[in-house]
């Protein structure tokens, strides 16, 4: 198959579109409000290393939700099942990625990782363990095999303004739910949002997800077992595009997890990884136009978990 046609032609047919600003940039965040909307970019690794990419698919941008992906990642290497699923769900929300709703019913517990909620009690266990800023980012530069950083700019733009995350985060501590000041917690969190990272790198930092838990750059080396490869698979289907998942799934077919960067990355499991970016979203907070291109590259290529 010519993927690397496909991806030239999805990005020729939308990136016109992603000048005339479809979309809606994420303006609550003020550092994310400044990219500029006009982009598009796609980029894959197949099981096997091979690459390919499209339009601006070497610009890093602020990677933010789909961060949670790795730091649950970084969660299930450090953590045994108990303690990390003791006060996290594995249930889709059906719910805006900040909602506060199911918190106070569920008494602090967050439905699923994948969720603001759920991201910042992932990202409390992970400082509990120490280390965790440093830990993420070594794990991510192991993983695209080139150096990844915080973008400290957005970093402090959220946390002068994440209102909701700090609620989330006072109102799981005040069920118990978060052992560290919450600060702390929030740090973390903010920090692995604002990591800046290009489609062609999380393309490949994914890559452990077609490769049944294998490192993508490094032969012998498990980034998870591939049991936990699988579960992470799951939870991006079910659980990864937030409200829309349902549509997600029913439009694409994919395990998928989205940030309000404009970035989705997907996977086809055995087969390969993908990350589209375009910042312009959607009402539930995925690139409007990442969506498409996704429905698209299955379209053109056949490839589906069904
Ligand atoms: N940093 C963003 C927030 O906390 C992440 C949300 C997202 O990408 N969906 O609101």
């Amino acid at each position: 198959m010519d993927l690397q046609g496909i991806l030239e032609e999805i990005a020729y047919a939308l990136a016109p579109r992603a000048a005339a600003g479809a979309g809606k940039v994420a303006d609550y965040i003020p550092a994310l409000a400044r990219v500029p909307a006009a982009h598009f970019g796609i980029a894959l690794r197949t099981r096997d290393g091979h690459e390919a990419a499209a339009g601006d698919a070497h610009l890093a941008f602020s990677i933010q939700s789909i961060s949670k992906l790795f730091t649950l990642t970084l969660a299930m290497q450090t953590l045994p099942d108990e303690e990390l699923w003791q006060r996290i769900g594995r249930e889709p929300s059906g719910n805006p990625f900040n909602s506060l709703i199911q918190l106070e019913t569920e008494r602090g517990i967050a439905r699923n990782p994948f969720i603001n909620a759920g991201a910042i009690a992932v990202a409390d266990r992970l400082v509990t363990h120490g280390d965790a800023k440093r830990r993420v980012l070594a794990l991510l530069s192991s993983l695209c095999g080139e150096a990844v950083v915080f973008d400290e700019e957005v970093a402090a733009s959220e946390a002068a303004t994440g209102y909701r995350n700090v609620a989330l985060a006072n109102f799981m501590k005040s069920f118990q739910r978060i052992d560290n000041p919450v600060e702390s917690a929030l740090d973390m969190y903010f920090h692995q949002c604002s990591i800046a990272m290009s489609c062609a790198q999380v393309a490949r930092a994914a890559g452990y997800l077609c490769r049944d838990g294998a490192h993508p750059l490094e032969d012998g080396t498990q980034v998870v077992t591939d049991r936990q490869a699988r579960r992470l698979n799951a939870l991006m289907l079910t659980c990864g595009t937030y409200d829309a998942a349902g549509e997600f799934a029913y439009r694409i077919g994919l395990p998928c997890k989205s940030g309000v960067g404009g970035g989705i990355v997907a996977v086809v499991p055995d087969t390969l990884s993908l990350c589209v970016w375009s910042p312009g979203l959607d009402h539930s907070g995925n690139s409007a136009l990442g969506m498409e291109a996704l429905e698209m590259f299955v379209s053109a290529t056949g490839l589906s978990v069904f």
